[in-house]
């Protein structure tokens, strides 16, 4: 433990999400001393309230859609309703599994895990209870918390994804604010848990950072599931009342429900930890960085949500990988913001890797596309779901962009990921044997088009 008078370490990591401890166990690997300082628990937003207790609850929404469905396959099963403490029972207890997995691992590397809450007090230092923390290099991943919106208070029956994951009953109905990852995944479990869902989202489609192919694509799905939205319409306002609570939109539209769910994005946790006190570069709250993820000030390095870009678990993983690396002086190459990987575990899933084509089509000028009907594809067929894989290249040159909807599809992203980052061109992926019958193949079978030799689709 670190004295009054401090205690040295080769790297202090200020917060022990995804960006911080992935950063921690690589310094440790690397052989250098690291103090890992977290407030909460260990494993952050991902591992305790977003990635994986979300992606429980859409497991189960599964498992209640295929009970449903199952007399379309000849399986006599029949749904009943939905045990909330059975399903808090199960996710809880994969967050518990990986949680104690996770402590394991830290206290394995031999990183300092220090409890409590941090601030930087100095350019090399945090402060801990009073005890000072002081490190030859210094990484701020103090993460992200939901937003609102101006004049919109939490509390009561408006939620944000920290109540939605502790609720203990289904509700009739839920309006959610905002069409992005984290609302749209929500409004898929509600309806497969029975709720009736409405979404609501200012910008003109779901999903707005995909390709617009895929946003219309997911919206026909929910059309078909009847996930109700309303698409371009701003959020005015909210009455809430003892039974429940009144949306109204701008456009004068209003909607009763049981809860509000605010999914208007995530704004970084970087108030008054003394990040501006110590002369950090700061925008909107957000940490500004440079490619190696160094901030102005010498030493300080940011990793995480608080740094301005995709809000995504394996970009703090590999940033703060990144930084431990640079920082043990092994100069790993700069991360490519645009070879990050998405997924959206939605039913279906929509999933994508490098530019849309509006982007490529801005960067490059003539791109080529082809877009692959999962309707030709023998696994997509078997489990019931409908969907594309697109491709974009650069004309004559390689692929850029892939982007797919389906279910389970967010699997084959790996695969696509090494396409786009290492620049293959269509003819090279069309070489290549993908396993038949699985949805990768219709991967395999979207770059045989793309390479001009269609298979198992018109040219
Ligand atoms: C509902 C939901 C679903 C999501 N699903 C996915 C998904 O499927 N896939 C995906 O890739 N991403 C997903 N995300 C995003 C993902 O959780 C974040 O991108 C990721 O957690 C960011 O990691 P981070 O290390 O920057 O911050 P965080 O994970 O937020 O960790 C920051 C840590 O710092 C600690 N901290 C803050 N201030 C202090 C302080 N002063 N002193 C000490 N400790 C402090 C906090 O307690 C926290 O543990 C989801 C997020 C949500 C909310």
């Amino acid at each position: 433990m670190a004295g009054a008078a401090g205690q040295e370490y080769d790297v202090v990591i200020l917060g022990g999400g995804s960006g911080g401890y992935a950063c921690a166990l690589r310094a440790a690997e690397l052989g250098l001393k690291v103090a890992l300082v977290e407030k909460d628990l260990l494993g952050g937003t991902c591992l305790h309230r977003g990635c994986i207790p979300t992606k429980a609850l859409i497991h189960a929404a599964e498992v209640a859609d295929a009970a449903r469905d199952s007399e379309a396959v000849g399986v006599r099963a029949t749904f009943e309703s939905i045990d909330m403490a059975g399903v808090n029972k199960y996710k809880d207890g994969v967050v518990a599994r990986l949680y104690k997995g996770l402590q394991g691992l830290v206290k394995s590397r031999k990183v300092e895990l220090v409890a409590g809450a941090g601030r930087l007090v100095a350019k090399d230092t945090v402060e801990v209870d009073g005890r000072r923390y002081t490190g030859k290099h210094v990484v701020l991943a103090s993460g992200s918390y939901s937003r609102s919106l101006p004049g919109l208070e939490i509390g009561g029956r408006v939620i944000t994804s920290e109540q939605a994951l502790q609720l203990d009953s289904v509700p009739d109905r839920v309006v959610v604010l905002g069409g992005g990852v984290i609302g749209v995944e929500f409004a898929s479990v509600w309806k497969s848990f029975g709720a009736d869902v409405t979404i609501v989202e200012a910008l003109p489609h779901l999903v707005p950072l995909e390709d617009e192919a895929s946003s219309k694509a997911l919206e026909r799905a929910f059309r078909k599931r009847g996930i109700a939205f309303s698409l371009g319409v701003r959020f005015k306002g909210v009455e809430q009342t003892d039974s429940g609570v009144v949306v109204s939109l701008e456009d004068g539209k209003t909607f009763e429900a049981d809860l509000l769910l605010v999914a208007v994005g995530r704004g970084p946790n970087t108030a008054n930890l003394g990040y501006e006190e110590q002369g950090i570069t700061m925008d909107r709250g957000f940490v500004l960085t440079d490619e190696r993820l160094r901030t102005n000030v010498e030493g300080v390095h940011a990793v995480g949500d608080i740094v301005p870009g995709l809000q995504l678990a394996h970009r703090g993983f590999q940033q703060g990988i990144f930084v431990a690396e640079d920082i043990a002086g092994l100069e790993p190459a700069v991360i490519d913001e645009t070879g990050i990987p998405k997924v959206t575990y939605s039913d279906p899933e929509v999933a994508s890797v490098g530019l849309t084509e509006a982007k490529a089509r801005e960067k490059f000028g003539d791109v080529e596309v082809v877009e692959y009907n999962l309707g030709g594809n023998g696994r997509s067929q078997i489990i019931g779901t409908t969907g594309f894989v697109k491709l974009v290249r650069q004309k004559d040159g390689p692929v850029v962009g892939v982007h797919m909807v389906g279910a389970r599809i967010g699997e084959q992203v790996g695969e696509a990921q090494l396409i786009v980052n290492w620049e293959a061109f269509p003819e090279d992926v069309a070489a290549l044997v993908h396993a038949h019958p699985t949805q990768n193949e219709a991967l395999g079978e979207a770059h045989l088009a793309l390479a001009g030799k269609p298979l198992h689709s018109h040219s």
